[in-house]
């Protein structure tokens, strides 16, 4: 029996499988246990064509393939390159010495050409962690080497023999420097709206979850899609975790890196809750993770299904959500910022100066109710866009796009223990206490009040919160909107 070592993608993470190879004397055929799936089971027709067809000798044997530990279910074409290269050396054709360096990974096509698979960067991870390198489909090189300092990338059966059987030589893929690129935004687009430029400049400096409430036309989306382009630029741990997340769920396209810009994810009102928040049969991802270390946009928030918004409460409170079916049980993360837009009644015009609202106030309430609860507490900034005047127009002068980006903490992750441990002075103590009783702030948001004037405290290059800091933060809290 021959052992060629494996892996198989739990979510993000990998897990090391043994792919046991016997050949028996006796009937031929070929079988494949220890909880394959359908799509592993496919592979044999694959593997039989593929060595067949790259000139080597197919066993007219008994073929039985264990995928171990059996109590994993196994799915996907990645085991199509460890069970040829197990065949070729339960046989002699190929000797078993290097094999057990090498972990091993990779779709053939009939004629034996490898082809890319999902998930590898975090399969690249696991053998930087067992100390093995890493024989792989040549498309998925860049993105091992980000994650493994021992890839060896081949294109096809035969290349993967010619190296194991020492005939040539490859040298491992180097690692590329890591470049964070940051986008430009389509901020200056929008007109004038100052208050919610410098609010969304809050939000994706010190990552507080924001809310914008306007009439139609006032430029909602397009300011919350420029939002990605304030963020700092992401850093090497944070790529590494988004290119886990894009491999796993098959959207890294083939022969790329690093993933090195935030995420921008504006998902469609329509979505399910297995769309946003992740699931499926062949559990995938949602929304929230692929926004994590990014933005989810929720453009009109109010038209998405109630229990889909309900569903959000999790992944924003844990930063993570864990996605449970019969016996799988995957994790992903979920640390997006999150920039949503309303109206604020059905027909759009509350507020407006310029449009009459035709609502009544029994539907301006079943409305907004929507919104209430749970998931309102857990925005942290809310601001009002009025129509733009004629003025706004003439003003070319963007104060927004000035706004020094000073590095600063992600307050808005910070917990309330830490909060409390925040130095306040009396004067911003007073303030606060005074916006408790006027605003009747909760405790909640009295919290997020103070992360929120650290945030500006930082922009403003200050260690300490300041009364006016405190004074700006209360100008974005719901309480302090007096909408409605
Ligand atoms: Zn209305």
């Amino acid at each position: 029996m021959v052992t060629v070592k494996s892996a198989a993608v739990l979510g993000i993470q990998a897990v090391p499988i043994d792919v046991e190879v016997d050949i028996r004397s006796g009937l031929p055929g070929f079988e494949i246990v220890g909880m394959a799936g359908l799509s592993v089971k496919e592979s044999r027709e694959r593997i039989r064509s593929a060595l067949k067809n790259s000139g080597f000798t197919y066993p007219m044997h008994k073929i039985i393939v264990n995928l171990a530990p059996a109590d994993l279910k196994k799915t996907g074409t990645l085991y199509d390159l460890p069970i040829a290269i197990g065949i070729l050396a339960a046989t002699g054709q190929l000797p078993l010495e290097n094999l057990a360096d090498y972990l091993v990974v990779g779709e053939l096509s009939l004629n034996g050409e490898l082809r890319a698979i999902p998930g590898l960067i975090s399969i690249a991870e696991l053998a930087q962690e067992q100390g093995k390198s890493l024989l792989i489909p040549a498309a998925n090189s860049q993105e091992a080497a980000a994650a493994c300092s021992r890839v060896y990338p081949v294109s096809s059966l035969s290349h993967a023999f010619s190296f194991l059987n020492n005939n040539i030589n490859i040298p491992p893929i180097k690692q590329a420097a890591y470049v964070p690129s940051v986008p430009s935004g389509p901020m200056g687009i929008v007109k004038g709206q100052q208050i919610a430029k410098r609010m969304l400049a809050i939000a994706a400096a010190g990552h507080h979850h924001a809310l914008l409430v306007g009439p139609p036309g006032t430029g909602k989306t397009l300011l919350a899609r420029s939002v990605q382009s304030m963020m700092p630029p992401l850093s090497r741990a944070e790529a590494v975790e988004v290119t886990k997340i894009y491999s796993s769920a098959g959207l890294l396209p083939p022969n790329s890196g690093l993933i090195t810009q935030r995420p921008v994810r504006m998902p469609h009102h329509n979505i399910t809750k297995a769309g946003l928040l992740g699931g499926g049969t062949n559990i995938q991802p949602g929304e929230v993770s692929l926004a994590s270390s990014g933005v989810l946009i929720l453009d009109e928030l109010l038209e998405f299904k109630s229990d889909v918004l309900q569903g959000l409460r999790e992944p924003l409170e844990a930063k993570k959500i864990t996605i449970v079916r019969a016996n799988e049980r995957v994790t992903y993360p979920t640390k997006f910022l999150l920039i949503a837009t309303t109206n604020a009644c059905p027909c759009g015009y509350l507020g407006d100066p310029y449009h009459e609202c035709r609502c009544s106030h029994s539907e301006i309430h079943r409305y907004q109710k929507k919104l209430m609860g749970p998931l309102l507490d857990r925005i942290d900034l809310f601001t009002f866009l009025e129509p733009l005047k004629t003025e706004d127009y003439y003003n070319d002068h963007d104060p927004s796009e000035t706004i020094p980006l000073k590095s600063c903490h992600p307050n808005g992750l910070l917990s309330d223990e830490e909060v409390q441990k925040i130095q306040l002075s009396a004067a911003v103590k007073n303030l606060l206490d005074k916006a408790l009783q006027r605003l009747r702030l909760s405790g909640r948001g009295y919290y997020k009040t103070i992360k929120i004037a650290k945030t500006i405290a930082e922009l403003d290059g200050m260690s300490e919160i300041q009364p006016y800091h405190v004074g700006e933060a209360l100008r974005y809290r719901w309480e302090a909107m007096n909408l409605f």
